[in-house]
């Protein structure tokens, strides 16, 4: 539990036309907040977007194990949650 969870997912399918084949387009740091050893600490991340090949919408890719609402790691939520109770 010392190494952060969080997984990067390239979309697989585009919302808005069904098309499957993507370019990849800009990247960006985001700052998010995860639990390591029982201490919130801050991590970042290279989210990488994507534009579909047919109707060029860009879509930013998935990320597993975080709440990208809320910038904090599922298991950090989880942590929070317990604590309140
Ligand atoms: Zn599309």
């Amino acid at each position: 539990m010392d190494k952060e969870e969080v997984t990067l997912r390239k979309p697989v399918v585009c919302h808005h036309c069904g098309h499957k084949e993507f370019f990849k387009s800009d990247t960006r740091v985001q700052s998010f907040q995860d639990i390591v050893n029982g201490k919130v600490v801050w991590q970042q991340i290279r989210r990488q977007r994507y534009r579909c090949k047919q109707c060029q919408l860009k879509v930013w890719d998935t990320v597993e194990n975080m709440d990208t609402y809320r910038r904090k790691t599922v298991r950090l939520l989880a942590y929070l949650n317990g604590e309140k109770q």
